[in-house]
């Protein structure tokens, strides 16, 4: 199997990386990434390898969908910046609105809010995301603040870390919860819905195994389904895309329009998104662009250590 390295700068600091690198590799179906997180030991990373190895070696499963509409990210930004991401998102007609950011006041919380607000319309749709960060007190005392400043909030992303949590404040009812955190690994679906903690799972293709484990997982849970990335090139953003065309519904807008914050993409027409949507189908790197983009040798070198580690072989 032809494998290459990337590691392309971000253009904004996210998920605590300036760089992000992975591993992609090419079988006979096509390209598949493998870009498990460095914190990620091996048995979570064999999840990963399941999803590269799906995508390069079997076609994604049939299409229900030919576009898939997505979110554009705000980060935790003021609110001028904010207005102005919103209004160059391509069309989007979701924002996901970071929250809870180290050393910010509620109050520019809110801010921003109605600065998105402000650029969609009120006719788009505001998810405000908190990775995990407030615990039950904070969460209850600002969803409803934040929910007013954003005129409706859609639903909260993770903001607190525990599952009863979630739970908690989801029968408090002030605004849905999604969960996204709580999910790292293929059983951790079934916990969040045993606990009644979610009315949105937030289900990533490399985490859980693949395209096709991911459908099982959403046929089996029965919560609709946001598919997000795991901050991947154009290659692994494809099969998040397979995966949101695969779902019977798609209520809600996807987290598949990341590819903007990469500097750079190994292949020459990005998945990014326009009128708000990205188009359902496969990407393939070019040789000049996996050149541009290609990790150091050291970082090469590690990549190929660790995938000898979750395969117990080298690529
Ligand atoms: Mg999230």
């Amino acid at each position: 199997m032809r494998t290459a390295c990337y590691s392309i700068g971000l253009r904004t600091r996210f998920r605590g990386l300036d760089r992000r690198d992975g591993m992609v590799i090419e079988g006979e179906a096509g390209w598949g990434e493998f870009s498990p997180f460095w914190e990620y030991g091996v048995e979570e990373s064999r999840a990963w390898w399941a999803a590269a190895h799906e995508a390069a070696t079997l076609p994604y499963p049939d299409p229900v969908r030919t576009r898939i509409p997505v979110n554009v990210t705000v980060p935790a930004t003021t609110p001028e910046r904010a207005h102005a991401i919103v209004t160059a998102s391509g069309g989007c007609r979701t924002a996901k609105v970071k929250v809870a950011e180290p050393g910010q006041t509620l109050g520019e919380e809110q801010a921003r809010l109605e600065a998105v607000r402000d650029a969609l319309g009120s006719s788009g749709a505001i998810r405000i995301d908190a990775n995990a960060a407030w615990d039950l007190d904070e969460a209850s005392r600002r969803l409803p603040i934040l929910d007013r400043a954003a005129g409706g909030l859609e639903y909260a992303e993770q903001p607190c870390a525990a599952v009863e949590d979630l739970a908690t404040l989801r029968r408090r009812g002030n605004v849905p919860i999604a969960a996204d955190e709580s999910i790292r690994r293929a059983a951790d679906p079934f916990a969040v819905v045993r606990a009644e903690a979610a009315d949105v799972v937030v289900l990533k293709v490399q985490p859980l195994g693949g395209v096709r484990a991911a459908l099982r997982i959403a046929e089996q849970i029965g919560l609709p389904v946001v598919v997000s990335s795991a901050l991947e090139s154009s290659v692994g953003i494809a099969a998040g895309v397979a995966l949101a065309a695969a779902l019977p519904e798609l209520p809600y807008a996807c987290g598949l329009a990341t590819v903007h914050l990469f500097e750079r993409d190994v292949v020459g027409d990005p998945l990014l998104p326009t009128n708000g949507e990205l188009p359902v189908r496969r990407v393939a790197p070019e040789p000049h662009l996996l050149e541009a983009a290609a990790a150091d040798e050291a970082v090469t070198a590690r990549w190929h250590d660790r995938l000898a580690a979750v395969t117990g072989s080298r690529a």
